[in-house]
């Protein structure tokens, strides 16, 4: 495997010693504070409700005091209710997905996007991207963060940026043969089926410059890091964030692959017990909860991740002082990420509620095959549509699927099932059957 070289983006700032750090986050986060109380009814109202002020804030010491936000709040608020300036200073929207029909989206801005830039460009740094690189970008382009978030950063560090966007794998190779892309930003699932599928295309694997990639948006294994080293000859790099916060880049690896530096100079991390939302100590499995301290469009204060990882503030080997968090390994609510693709079983719920002839009752099978996901729904008929023409039984089962295309962007494998045949739960109910082992490590 070829060797990144350790090179840092910012070295001043992201080698900084840890106190000097913490002068930057306490200055930041108590402007922070202070913009969202003034400047956002939400924050206010929370802030108020749980007797904080802004002047309560001193430092991060102080950060447990502040209230919690949640997804839910971005639905509820839905579209520009959680925004701390007027639209008129706002560069950009991006997007992901809610827990219901609705996406949740969040407002950026100039500043927004030039510290998510720089955000990027430390983590593909980290990934060994510089001036000579020409790197393939093959998340999708629009209201996920994924494509534009690595275009930036690319065009940040100078590098030849090639956006080609998610999909069409004969093409992805071609160009990537051909333009001798050295660096690839996807999701590590479609990364290893783009890997699988360059010998069965004919391709010489010896025949690609690729040295490095930064795969994200969806958790990943460490033998789904050996797998893609292996099939590309590279270096594989975590890379994670949220659009509530940023995008990607909201943390990284380094060479060491122990890790991801979060870019604490931007964002503060915490781990909570998700159960009681109280602080757990370095080390300790929770969620992951974020505070932006430079975002300036919309802020997030305290923001539940649902995210499952520890954090490390033991120095690293590359030298960053930056807290390092885990591989997610799991989330704390029902949130699947299919082909890359957020989604919550209550969106499938909706779409089945307003359709005559199905109950409410479905199960959702995930499951990994040649490397792309698989989503099999199962629904439940009526008693009254279990006894209709298979013409009449087609024509809902054509219907869910084209609505669970339409609402949730995610191809289903749609199987009716008779009346009664999904299991009912006497507690929470059971709706996610996830053979894809991604929450082993
Ligand atoms: P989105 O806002 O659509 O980009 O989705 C953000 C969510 O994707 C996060 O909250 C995580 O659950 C997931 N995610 C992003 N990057 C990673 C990663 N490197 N590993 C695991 N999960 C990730
Ligand atoms: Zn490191």
């Amino acid at each position: 495997m070829k060797v990144t070289e350790n090179k840092i983006y910012n070295p001043e700032i992201e080698c900084m010693d840890r106190e000097s750090l913490k002068k930057i986050q306490d200055e930041r986060l108590k402007e922070t504070v202070a913009h969202v109380y003034n400047n956002v009814p939400l924050y206010k109202k929370r802030m108020d409700e749980a007797g904080v002020k802004p002047e309560d804030i001193k430092g991060t010491e102080d950060l447990y005091k502040l209230p919690f936000t949640n997804k839910t709040d971005l639905r509820d608020e839905f579209p520009y209710g959680l925004l701390a300036v007027p639209k008129e200073e706002i560069v950009r929207i991006q997007g992901s997905s809610g827990t219901t029909g609705k996406p949740i989206v969040s407002g950026y801005t100039e500043n927004d996007v030039e510290v998510w830039t720089e955000m990027v460009a430390r983590s593909l740094v980290a990934a060994g991207a510089g001036k000579d690189d020409i790197v393939q970008v093959t998340y999708g382009y629009g209201l996920f963060t994924g494509g534009l978030g690595a275009h930036q950063g690319a065009s940040r560090v100078g590098a030849v940026v090639v956006p080609m966007s998610s999909g069409n794998t004969q093409r992805q190779l071609m160009m990537m043969h051909d333009l001798g892309a050295t660096m690839l930003c996807c999701t590590p699932s479609y990364a290893i089926f783009l890997g699988e599928s360059l010998k069965e295309m004919g391709y010489d694997p010896k025949e690609f410059k690729l040295k490095s990639g930064c795969f994200g948006a969806e958790p990943w294994t460490e033998e789904m890091r050996e797998k893609m080293e292996e099939l590309f000859d590279i270096n594989a790099y975590n890379i994670y964030g949220l659009t509530e916060i940023a995008g990607p880049g909201v943390a990284f690896e380094c060479p060491a692959k122990a890790g991801m530096h979060i870019n604490e100079d931007h964002v503060l991390a915490e781990i909570v017990d998700p159960a009681t939302g109280e602080p757990l100590p370095y080390g300790e499995s929770g969620e992951l909860v974020l505070t932006t301290i430079s975002k300036t469009g919309m802020p997030m204060i305290r923001y539940r991740t649902h995210d499952i990882c520890t954090l490390d503030v033991t120095p690293c080997a590359c030298g960053r002082t930056h807290v390092r968090m885990s591989r997610i390994t799991g989330r704390t609510d029902d949130m699947l990420i299919i082909r890359g693709v957020n989604m919550f079983p209550s969106q499938i719920e909706s779409v089945l509620l307003g359709i005559q002839g199905v109950a409410p009752h479905y199960m959702l099978i995930v499951d990994r095959v040649n490397s792309t996901d698989r989503l099999e729904v199962q629904v439940e008929l009526t008693d009254a549509m279990f006894s209709d023409t298979v013409a009449d039984i087609e024509k809902i089962q054509k219907k869910i699927t084209d609505q669970i295309k339409s609402v949730v962007g995610v191809a289903a494998n749609v199987k009716l099932v008779p009346p009664k045949t999904i299991p009912r739960s006497e507690g929470k109910a059971k709706r996610i059957i996830d053979n894809r082992g991604l929450t082993s490590k």
